[in-house]
């Protein structure tokens, strides 16, 4: 016998059809991967029609369908972008898909809210948006695409994905992993998508694309700057510079590992990784010695220290992009040092004007910048940071102190006496995000994120109290 949910969805499907015309007919065999822009984007908005009619039941299916597809190829998909992109650690790209597979929320996270009083009802849902044009990093070929497509489909959406091309082979296979969860899991096909060859010129289609309703740039500067420029609904997640500061209050032996851990994840890549170290003097040679005990950070000597930098800073002053997430053995090397394999990360004493300091470095080379005391560390914090509005770090057992810093350097992430990945859940409390959306401030992007709220007023009714 027909439910109640059968008998609208069908009044749905038959509005929709009417509007819209029959479904389209994808190819026998077909992955959710399309050469042109014109067809992704067509596809997907029929797509998202076909979604809006299912019951939500059927789309946590679809959602539970990815997770379990992430876990079951995460070796071969950690394996694949590190090859690929040559950035990272296996052991951590493997934490990072876990991660993402199984602390993005779902579509618990779209709950309404409803306010009852003398006028009757009033009901305010999060909508789809429709179609979505997501612009992903190099830096996570797989965490950006698991994150956004959980996300975006909970909250009842399609999403055409313009990769980077350097990661071209990697989104193409997570794309193709997702695509056929949600079909196993009853959605329909072309609800994820990504472009086969995704270039400048593709990007552009898509964002100026009439069907294409939200864009979502996960990215540096200038790509959440175009996005942001498109006259559309867009979340722009971009870089960061996140400081850790830790004062003369700190646990300091905590705090040596805690910086080392949270550094050297994934050799650094990851947007809210620490980038520079600020340590009041008082405690700094304490701070520099448990780092050195652990047997995981190498100290560069001055000399050392230049040679590093005039490798991996350009003559532009630009990070030389060769050595971005690589293995600290592998840029050491380079300047004839040979670490063991139990390294994970190279640290120096660095003057406040070092290019280190200021550039977004992304690799397991850390300086660190000694302050007089804890207001001139908080001042520096905030310089360096850059109003990136991004992530930043305090070891610190003062509270006025952390409160001092968290006020003043208005981050979407502040972690306190913890690795800074614990701020994206890994080790802390709280769902993920892998974009995060500092400059449009919907901050630990969720399925919320990528709604536009409706609302329904029933006029003196269903007041029950
Ligand atoms: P990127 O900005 O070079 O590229 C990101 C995406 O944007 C790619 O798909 C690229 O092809 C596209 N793109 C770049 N310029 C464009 C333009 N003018 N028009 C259209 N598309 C354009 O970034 P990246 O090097 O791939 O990734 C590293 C950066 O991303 C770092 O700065 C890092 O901090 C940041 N990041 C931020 C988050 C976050 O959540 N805030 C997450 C991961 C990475």
């Amino acid at each position: 016998m027909a439910t109640n949910q059968d008998i609208i969805a069908g009044v749905v499907q038959k509005v929709i059809e009417e509007l819209m015309g029959p479904k389209s007919t994808l190819p026998e065999g077909f992955k959710g991967i399309y050469d042109r822009v014109e067809d992704a984007v067509e596809n997907a908005a029929e797509a998202q029609r076909q979604l809006i009619a299912l019951p939500l039941k059927t789309r946590d299916k679809m959602i539970a369908e990815m997770r379990k597809a992430v876990l079951d190829n995460n070796e071969m998909l950690s394996d694949l972008a590190i090859r690929e992109t040559k950035l990272g650690r296996y052991e951590d790209k493997i934490r990072e898909n876990i991660l993402c597979a199984t602390k993005t929320p779902g579509t618990e996270d779209i709950q309404p809210l409803a306010i009852t009083g003398d006028d009757g009802l009033m009901l305010r849902e999060y909508a789809p948006v429709g179609v979505i044009g997501a612009l992903t990093p190099i830096t996570n070929p797989t965490g950006t695409f698991i994150h956004n497509g959980i996300s975006m489909v909970a909250a009842g959406n399609a999403v055409v994905f313009n990769p980077h091309p350097t990661a071209r082979e990697t989104s193409t296979k997570m794309v193709e992993i997702l695509h056929q969860a949600v079909v196993d899991g009853g959605g329909p096909p072309g609800l994820i998508c990504s472009i086969r060859t995704p270039t400048l010129d593709t990007a552009r289609q898509i964002i100026e694309h009439p069907k294409v309703n939200m864009l979502v740039a996960t990215g540096g500067k200038p790509v959440v700057r175009v996005v942001l420029s498109s006259g559309k609904k867009a979340i722009g997640a971009g870089a960061g510079n996140p400081p850790a500061l830790v004062d003369e209050t700190a646990h300091i032996r905590n705090a040596a590992e805690c910086i080392i851990n949270g550094a050297s994840i994934n050799n650094n890549v990851f947007c809210t990784c620490e980038k520079e170290v600020i340590v009041v003097d008082e405690v700094a040679d304490s701070l520099i010695k448990f780092m050195q005990e652990t047997g995981r950070a190498y100290l560069l000597s001055a000399q050392e220290a230049q040679r590093v930098t005039d490798l991996v800073v350009n003559e532009e002053g630009k990070i030389n992009i060769g050595f971005i997430g690589r293995d600290v053995q592998v840029i050491l090397k380079e300047v004839g040092i040979d670490l063991n394999e139990d390294y994970r990360l190279a640290i120096f004493e660095a003057p406040k004007d070092h290019p280190l300091v200021w550039l977004e470095q992304m690799m397991p080379i850390m300086p660190i910048v000694r302050v007089k005391d804890v207001h001139e560390g908080i001042r520096f914090g905030v310089e360096v940071e850059q109003g990136n509005r991004h992530t930043a770090i305090m070891h610190s057992t003062n509270v006025d102190n952390m409160t001092a810093f968290a006020r003043a350097v208005q981050t979407t992430i502040f972690v306190k006496n913890g690795p800074a990945y614990a701020g994206i859940g890994l080790g802390g409390e709280g769902h993920t995000a892998f974009t995060i959306a500092g400059p449009t401030g919907e901050g630990m992007t969720s399925a919320r994120s990528f709604t536009r709220q409706r609302r329904c007023t029933l006029v003196e009714g269903f007041r029950i109290i």
